[in-house]
């Protein structure tokens, strides 16, 4: 007797690395009307296995955002099934994007995507990148957060395309959503949201007090220099990664007018 599949399936590329924790996280949803969601690197191995599980019944391709872990293997993948591509433009190009992904469908916030077996509704969610989308299938009652919300690794946030005002917007967003589980773009599903999304805004708050008072101690301080107190926590190295979400909490502060950059000298300092 064959075993019934999931309603939501998970299928984790094979391209674990320091940023992508175990991998990138594929997600079919359906049982006769599939949507591909993220369908990951261009990968020769994951590809053939998400069109083998997909047993001729995906009908369109989802895409969160466009970082090179997570959209790549739409094109190939759309052309090989001829199905439509749905997510958002890239936005800023930086060395993180993949260029190839040109989606037949642009979608925007509380777009529904329609089958007879389930629906799917599309939330705008800037933060991580300018063009995050996250989908909740609604009557699984499950958020497919991208790397919105991810499990076991902090969220990376770049300026300039991605932005710690629009990531702490995009995260109290959600609480006006019910859904009872996460399946992050990186990670196991997550039970408990609420409390996820919580932890993740508060424990970005306390970083950006962290911020100002040891941005305090200093008349003009370098991102390189204030990294090591702010981030006295995280292994030093780390610390170039760290930058990142230091100088996004630093220009959340800046448009907060509590601190000033001088472009000049690269420097950071309480207004
Ligand atoms: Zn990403």
């Amino acid at each position: 007797m064959k075993m019934s599949k999931d309603f939501i399936q998970k299928i984790t590329a094979p391209n674990g690395s320091m940023f992508t924790g175990s991998g990138t996280n594929s997600y079919l949803i359906g049982k006769n009307d599939l949507t591909l969601v993220d369908p990951g690197p261009k990968i020769d191995a994951h590809i053939e296995k998400l069109i083998n599980l997909g047993e001729g019944k995906i009908n369109r391709i989802l895409v969160t955002h466009t970082h090179r872990d997570h959209s790549p293997a739409a094109k190939v993948l759309g052309e090989m099934l001829d199905v439509p591509l749905m997510g958002r433009l890239l936005e800023k190009d930086d060395s993180l994007q993949d260029k190839t992904f040109k989606p037949n469908r642009v979608l925007n916030h509380g777009d529904l995507i329609e089958t007879d077996e389930y629906t799917i509704e599309t939330i705008y969610t800037p933060g991580h990148a300018s063009n995050h989308l996250c989908y909740l299938i609604q009557e699984e009652k499950v958020m497919l957060t991208g790397d919105h919300i991810m499990n076991g690794s902090t969220v990376v946030i770049a300026h300039p395309d991605g932005s710690m005002n629009d990531y702490l917007n995009s995260l109290a967003l959600l609480r006006n959503y019910r859904f009872n589980k996460i399946g992050p773009g990186h990670g196991d599903f997550l039970e408990d949201p609420m409390a996820v999304v919580d932890w993740i805004i508060d424990h970005r708050l306390e970083r950006e007090s962290k911020v100002i008072s040891k941005l305090k101690l200093f008349a003009a301080v370098t991102s390189e220099i204030l990294v090591e107190s702010v981030y006295d926590d995280v292994d030093p190295k780390l610390h170039p990664i760290a930058i990142w979400s230091l100088e996004a909490h630093l220009f959340k502060l800046v448009g907060d007018e509590m601190v000033d950059y001088d472009s000049a000298n690269k420097t950071w300092s309480c207004r």
